[in-house]
């Protein structure tokens, strides 16, 4: 089965995804995928959840869909550290038609595994600690959207209602 980029209000995203115990062939190609889908679509970041499957496996590529030289895997990703506070404009494949501020912190350091199962502890700061922060977040059944306030929140639900209502008509 092909799969595709589930969208707010799916019930996968909202799910704490589960550690992948075993680097396999379905994991390479369940990332492979994730890479495809996330440049097709034309984001940066994109977690498993975002695809169907609640396991903890991000892609990352800051360069972006057209330059795709700087694909990254995360497995198993978590912060260990995390410093300051920085305010950028956020949206996400999963979340259509809306575009908010978040604050996170400024910079982090992630362990993880990469595919080939070593670990990896990486620093960063800016874009790649909003991207991996918003990534995370995916892997707890978090999304950007939780981040904002209730007010917008209320907003950006009642307007989506509105558009999935129409989509049933
Ligand atoms: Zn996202």
């Amino acid at each position: 089965m092909a799969r595709k980029i589930l969208t707010y209000p799916n019930r996968i995203l909202m799910q704490k995804a589960r550690p992948v115990d075993t680097i396999n062939s379905f994991i390479h190609d369940l990332s492979r995928d994730m890479a495809r889908l996330m440049y097709e679509n034309r984001g940066i970041g994109l977690a498993a959840p975002q695809v169907g499957e609640s396991l903890r496996l991000v892609t990352v590529d800051l360069s972006g869909p057209d330059n795709r030289e700087e694909l990254v895997t995360y497995v198993n990703p978590e912060i260990i550290w995390s410093e300051g506070e920085i305010s950028t404009e956020e949206g996400c494949l999963s979340v259509k038609g809306y575009q908010s501020k978040v604050t996170r912190a400024e910079k982090i350091m992630i362990r993880a595994l990469d595919l080939e199962g070593r670990q990896v502890e990486q620093e960063g700061q800016g874009l790649w600690s909003v991207c991996l922060q918003h990534e995370i977040d995916h892997l707890n059944g978090v999304l950007f959207i939780d981040h904002i306030s209730r007010l917008k929140r209320a907003i950006y639900d009642k307007k989506l209602s509105k558009w999935l209502a129409r989509e049933k008509e």
